[in-house]
């Protein structure tokens, strides 16, 4: 069977190789891969900054955002044809990994399909323990594929409300920064609760982006009218703001701008290894004397894909065809590479495997 591969470390390696089909064992159900997302992650490994091989291999399957169908359930509960996705983080023997939770593991010994050790999802067949795949409705199978980075936002979401909920007062207004798929997925939820949310970015106002925002009841903030730091002279007090750029600077204007009990919830990564200035003092106290909360989040478990499943099938049922709308470019898996190309006004590229 046909997959896509990177040299981790290698700039540029994507290419289509050759791997034999899987075979199922005990407790594993074969999986025909159907569509598959690519996010920043991919795009860093493909630039040679991060993702690992499986041991004892030169090659790494890129691809961890999935919807599959059953081919071959095996012995396990799942049936023939049923829709899948599957989980990204493999555990270790740590205890949260022990308990369900390997997205908080904290040995650092997990493995992450398409990312680190262990090929990924971007291939035809994938042979997979069912405590790994998570069963989605047929409804959703032209936007399944989006249940991935939406657990990711879903996790951050969960936990930054769970940490608000120390206070009082109520969320009223909230923030996201940057409309990027996990931006736009993460403003979805927030709006799903009602909040008042406000995003973040640095497009034109005719971007596609800005009609999605304006389509669940955001607003569109343009970044280059308006900094984070004049946020809240504008909108008030920020009780929650997401961070989805990866702009270490953006990230740390943020902290300024949160509200008294806000809290910051960090899912963008940055790489580069870029200094910045700042009034540590000033930070410090603020964080302090307005009991603010900075956190970052990383991976998801079973029980976050659970509920984005569910999650998405409300967004469907509210706005119907909006989840469509975030994939802007199809391609085949023998263009894989062109995913890896700028392309104008593009949010979320998916790979068709079938
Ligand atoms: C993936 C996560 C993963 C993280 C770090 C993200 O793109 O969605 O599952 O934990 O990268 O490797
Ligand atoms: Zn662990």
């Amino acid at each position: 069977m046909k997959a896509g591969a990177v040299t981790p470390g290698q700039k540029n390696s994507a290419r289509l190789v050759e791997m034999e089909a899987p075979v199922i064992s005990s407790g594993q159900a074969l999986v025909k891969l159907l569509e598959l997302g690519i996010d920043g992650t991919d795009m860093e490994i493909n630039g040679g900054d991060y993702g690992e091989a499986p041991p004892d291999e030169d090659f790494l399957v890129l691809g961890h955002e999935a919807i599959g169908q059953i081919e071959n359930p095996g012995k396990t509960k799942l049936s023939k044809g049923d829709f899948v996705v599957p989980l990204v983080r493999r555990p270790d023997g740590c205890v949260n990994c022990h308990s369900g939770k390997p997205d908080m593991c904290i040995e650092g010994n997990y493995r992450e399909r398409g990312i680190r050790g262990v090929h990924g999802f971007l291939r035809e067949y994938l042979a997979e323990d069912s405590s790994f795949l998570v069963k989605v409705p047929s409804e959703l199978r032209g936007v399944a594929v989006l249940t991935e980075p939406t657990s990711i936002a879903t996790k951050g979401i969960e936990q930054a409300i769970e940490f608000h909920n120390r206070s009082a007062n109520p969320i009223n207004i909230t923030v996201v920064l940057g409309a990027g798929p996990l931006g736009l997925l993460s403003t979805a939820l927030l709006r799903l609760q009602d909040f008042n949310t406000y995003v973040l970015d640095i497009v034109p106002r005719s971007s596609p982006k800005v009609h999605l925002i304006e389509a669940i009841g955001a607003t569109y903030l343009d970044g280059r009218e308006s900094t984070v730091t004049a946020l809240p002279q504008k909108l008030g007090n920020l009780d929650l703001i997401v961070e989805a750029t990866g702009n270490s600077t953006v990230a740390f204007q943020a902290i300024s701008a949160l509200g008294v009990n806000g809290i910051l919830c960090l899912m963008g990564v940055s790489t580069g290894g870029k200094p910045l200035e700042i009034c540590a003092d000033c930070l410090n106290m603020q964080m302090v004397l307005g009991n603010k909360v900075v956190f970052g989040t990383v991976s998801s478990n079973r029980g976050h894909f659970e509920r984005s499943v569910q999650a998405l099938a409300n967004m469907e049922q509210k706005w119907p065809g909006w989840l469509s709308r975030l994939i802007t470019r199809r391609l085949t898996l023998g263009k894989f590479k062109d995913a890896f190309d700028p392309a104008p006004d593009n949010i979320k590229t998916v790979i068709e495997l079938t």
